[in-house]
This record gives C-alpha cells, sequence and structure tokens, in this order.
C-alpha cells in the first residue's frame, strides 16, 4: 500500500530532490511550503500541495489533522550561515520556534516518524579527520544552534512522547536531479556550487573566496559535497531505520573539497575558467567538514554520484538547461 509522508519544505531544495524520490517509488507525498524560498515550479504536478506557513499553528495544527502519516519530513528552515550571524535572533525564532511547533503538533496527531534535515554547521572540530555523528556539538553559527535547538527537543519528544527521529546532518548538498527535473535555485544564491558555475557561465560577476588564511591545504574552506539524490535516498532509507530505534546519521561522502578545489572542478566539467577574488573569512564559517557517515553506510546507504565531478556535472546541466532557474 503506498505510504503517505508530509514534507514540510517540499517546494525547497532538498525537499523538492525527496518528493521526486517519493513519487518515484509509488509513495504519497503532501508538500507543505509557505514559497517564501521554495518554488512552485519545484511541486510535481498531481502532488497535493498545503500552502501554509509553520510559524501559524492554527495552520499546523490543521495540515497534520489530513493524516494519517507515515512519517513527517521537516525541511522548511532558514539556511543560510552567514546571513544567520547576521540576525541570530531571527534564525533561533524561525527556525527552532517553527520545528518545535511542528514536533508538538505531530505528537498531538500521533505520527509515529519524524525525520529532521539538519546540519554539519553543528560541528566544528579542528582539523580535518571525518566527523562521527557522535563528536562533540559546537556550532559556529546561529544556524547550527538552530538545528541543534530542534535535535534536543526532538530527543525529549521521543523520550517522553514516543516519537521516533532521525536526524540527518547533511554535510555540504549540491548536484540536481539527474533527470533534469529540478535544480538549486535559491534567491539569493549564496553557495559555492551554483556561483561558480555562473561565474564561469559570466551570469554573474567574478566568485569571492571568503578567506584563504584557514588550517587547511591551500587555506581555503574544506566541505564534503553531498548529491541531493544520495540525500534524497537516505531520507527513504532512514525511515526504514527508525524501525530500530532514533537515527543520526552524518551524511557526506567522506572526502573533503577546498574552495579552490571546487573551482577547479567547475573549470574541469564547463571546459571555461571560474573568474574570481580572493576575501575575508565570511563569519560562522568553520575551517573542515567532511563527514564519516559509517552509521547511514551500514544500514545500505550508497551514495551514487560520490564524485566531485559528477555532482558539479549534473549541477551544471540543470543551470543550462534552466539559466533562470525555477522562473521569475
Ligand atoms: N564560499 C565562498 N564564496 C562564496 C560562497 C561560499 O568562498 O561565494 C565558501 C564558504 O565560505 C564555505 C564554502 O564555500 O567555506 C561552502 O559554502 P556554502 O555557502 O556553499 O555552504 P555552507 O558550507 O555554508 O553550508
Amino acid at each position: 500500500m503506498p505510504r503517505r509522508f508530509l514534507v514540510t519544505g517540499g517546494a525547497g531544495y532538498v525537499g523538492s530532490h525527496l518528493v521526486a524520490a517519493l513519487g518515484d517509488r509509488g509513495d504519497t507525498p503532501v508538500v507543505l511550503d509557505n514559497f517564501s524560498i521554495g518554488h512552485r515550479g519545484a511541486v510535481p504536478a498531481g502532488v497535493q500541495l498545503i500552502e501554509a506557513d509553520l510559524a501559524d499553528p492554527v495552520a499546523v495544527d490543521a495540515a497534520l489533522a489530513q493524516g494519517p502519516w507515515d512519517a513527517v519530513f521537516h525541511f522548511a528552515a532558514l539556511s543560510q550561515v552567514g546571513e544567520s550571524m547576521r540576525d541570530p535572533l531571527r534564525y533561533l525564532m524561525e527556525n527552532a520556534g517553527n520545528g518545535m511547533r511542528l514536533i508538538d503538533a505531530c505528537v498531538r496527531h500521533r505520527v509515529p516518524r519524524f525525520v529532521l534535515s539538519s546540519t554539519a554547521a553543528l560541528f566544528n572540530l579542528p582539523g580535518d579527520g571525518p566527523i562521527p555523528e557522535n563528536a562533540p556539538i559546537d556550532p559556529q553559527s546561529a544556524y547550527g544552534e538552530s538545528k541543534w535547538a530542534i535535535e534536543r527537543a526532538l530527543r525529549w519528544a521521543s523520550q517522553v512522547h514516543g516519537l521516533r527521529y532521525a536526524c540527518l546532518r547533511y554535510f555540504n548538498a549540491a548536484g540536481a536531479d539527474p533527470q533534469g527535473r529540478l535544480g538549486e535555485d535559491h534567491r539569493p544564491e549564496t553557495h559555492l556550487m551554483p556561483l561558480a558555475i555562473d561565474a564561469a557561465l559570466g551570469r554573474r560577476p567574478p566568485l569571492t573566496v571568503f578567506g584563504t588564511d584557514y588550517p587547511t591545504r591551500d587555506g581555503t574552506c574544506v566541505r564534503d559535497y553531498i548529491h541531493v539524490t544520495d540525500l534524497a535516498a537516505a531520507h527513504l532509507l532512514a525511515v526504514e531505520a527508525m524501525a530500530r530505534g532514533d537515527v543520526r546519521w552524518n551524511l557526506g561522502n567522506g572526502a573533503g573539497y577546498s574552495v579552490m578545489e571546487v573551482l577547479q572542478a567547475v573549470e574541469r566539467v564547463t571546459g571555461r575558467a571560474v573568474p574570481h577574488v580572493l576575501s575575508d573569512r565570511r563569519a560562522g564559517d568553520a575551517s573542515s567538514l567532511v563527514a564519516s557517515a559509517e552509521p547511514a553506510l551500514r544500514a545500505g546507504w550508497q551514495p551514487r554520484y560520490a564524485a566531485l565531478d559528477d555532482i558539479v556535472r549534473t549541477a551544471f546541466l540543470w543551470r543550462q538547461a534552466h539559466p533562470n532557474g525555477y522562473g521569475s
């Protein structure tokens, strides 16, 4: 029997790729989005849409009342590290507040499982070794702090109310649907890979490299880029794994690339130079974030687009086909 899932932020970047994966598998996703960040064009025809704001308790309650749900996937959130350091209280109030309101409604409506879109920004370890899921939590940004607050709330909801949960800490989501249906379209765009691709295409000014004095091999920040379709697959697996207990997975390829190495990959894939200027550090950035995804891999997760150039290629193909993203 097809299962029914509520996907908050299902019109956003990672959420829309999960909605596609659920549909491909014959399940029934229902998208909840307020379109403050997500795009109507990212919601496939035929998918039920609840246009609602998670800040509105009445709307949240009405959405959950449309169950029963096999699980709720919670993506809807502000997600920019830099912005969170200019307006930290907004991040804490919106992300943490909305997350807790949603968890509370899930408990009241007896939703059995909750999957949280969490982040590597919980961590800040010295060195560049892979980070396991039980590494010390030390967010360097209000964005990371806001996600940690929701993870903590889930722990209590599990302990007291029996809500099963999975916290999926994405390292750097990147790339686009290999079938070309979906891609990355943030407004404004702040992420490295789409900005570098647009700079190579001459559609943006030169890319600004934030910080060249980090303790890394070339002085620029090291990140673990993970294909958005592989992330979606991990969500499907997490729902199965939760039958055996609460889940905390760090999701990445276990390979770190510096900002300069990403620019080189974009140059290889596009065949064009990436114009760039070197600049100061961006507030809130950790030096190196590389995942140890052991528990997810043990549960059967197999990233299919692990090579950096493959990730860049899917992003580039989508951008070429959709130079204005989902449209104006
Ligand atoms: N970055 C950069 N220039 C940009 C955007 C990002 O140098 O215009 C760097 C950023 O400082 C970080 C890495 O690229 O070290 C990845 O940043 P992004 O915003 O893509 O993801 P985040 O790591 O913040 O989730």
